[in-house]
């Protein structure tokens, strides 16, 4: 993530609304990838919708989900003379939810909130790695969507479904709403014996089967994951059900990123592909906040695992130092760096594609 400046000064950051320092509404502009500062300069008459100016004299209004319900800071640019109707008052980030919980509660307000960040954070990494981003409504069947829904286990009144699968079908990724309660999901991580589970951590490990089904068409890249993964056509079901009714191989940390990449090829370049983000994130946040004297965009892929590596060693160790578990506790060889190689020449073959 980049870091960002109030034209005060002033820090702030990808999520807020307001500066600190001088009290002005500031908003993120998804078409410049950057956070501005606003002046209030009225309202639609209709819809009583505040609008404000940015330092250019543009106008916008925040996305209807950050207005209506606060769990979106993103901006939408209004043209001039425009009624603002309804439609175009949801941002370019939320444009891509099919489903959202109900929301007669305010848990799930608060679930809703999380998911929120944690997919406009995906969405800032996709876009920075120039990545094609196209809603399911405007792309059907090739297009990205989100489902954030709950099974009987959180309203079994509303919903007869018993469990909700956190998963990706077809570009659509549906994440269940229990994962952004923090409890339910450090529950989860420990049954399932995980080192690490996180709202952010889901949305990037599926958007990598997403991505999957848009690079599968080119015959290189099959060739080259085949070499890497084993065969994606191995039955999925036989080898999901395998893994979770025996344990992982014992020796699975010299050839995966995880314990769950040994289940099948395809879970294994999603991990890889979701370890690829993690890290290009953490290291344009290290880069913002002079950490690191280099950008991931600047560096090859190779030197990207060297600082990471150092960096997230920095980091595990700040984490002790406060009393606290690691914030990255995986190990990054030279199998599963290969892995994440053919993830980098997978996201450049892209790019490449939607210029
Ligand atoms: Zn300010
Ligand atoms: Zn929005
Ligand atoms: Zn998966």
């Amino acid at each position: 993530m980049k870091s960002f400046r109030c034209d005060c000064g002033q820090r702030i950051f990808f999520e807020s609304k307001r500066c600190v320092h001088c009290g002005a509404a500031v908003g993120f502009d998804p078409q410049s990838l950057t956070m501005l500062k606003l002046a209030p300069t009225g309202e639609f008459p209709q819809t009583k919708t505040p609008l404000y100016n940015d330092n250019k004299g543009r106008t916008f209004t925040y996305c209807n989900n950050g207005h209506q319900y606060d769990v979106c800071n993103w901006l939408v640019e209004q043209p001039e003379g425009s009624a603002g109707e309804r439609a175009t008052w949801l941002c370019s980030g939320c444009l891509f939810n099919r489903n959202i919980p109900y929301l007669g509660n305010t848990e799930n307000l608060l679930r809703w909130r999380k998911f929120e960040f944690a997919k406009k954070r995906l969405l800032f990494t996709l876009m920075r790695l120039q990545l094609p981003l196209e809603s399911g409504f405007a792309k059907p069947g090739r297009g990205l969507l989100f489902d954030f829904v709950e099974d009987q286990r959180t309203d079994p009144e509303r919903y007869p479904e018993n469990f909700a699968t956190t998963g990706h079908s077809n570009g659509l990724i549906t994440i269940n709403a229990l994962e952004a309660d923090d409890a339910a999901r450090e529950e989860m991580r420990e049954e399932l014996n995980e080192h690490y589970r996180t709202l952010l951590g889901h949305l990037r490990h599926e958007s990598g089967h997403y991505y999957y089904l848009l690079a599968e068409h080119d015959p290189n890249f099959v060739q080259q994951f085949s070499a890497w993964f084993g065969d994606p056509t191995r039955n999925y079901e036989q080898a999901l059900a395998h893994y979770y009714d025996h344990a992982p191989i014992p020796d699975w940390q010299r050839f995966y990123i995880t314990a769950y990449a040994s289940s099948h090829p395809l879970e294994d370049w999603a991990e890889s592909w979701g370890h690829y983000l993690h890290i290009y994130d953490a290291l344009e946040t290290a880069a913002s906040l002079g950490i690191s004297d280099k950008f991931p965009s600047q560096m090859s892929f190779h030197e990207r695992i060297v600082t990471w590596r150092s960096v997230s060693v920095a980091l595990n160790e700040l984490n002790r130092s406060s009393g606290l578990g690691d914030v990255y506790p995986f190990v990054l060889n030279e199998a599963v760096e290969n892995k994440m190689a053919a993830v980098d020449a997978c996201i450049t073959a892209l790019a490449l594609r939607e210029a």
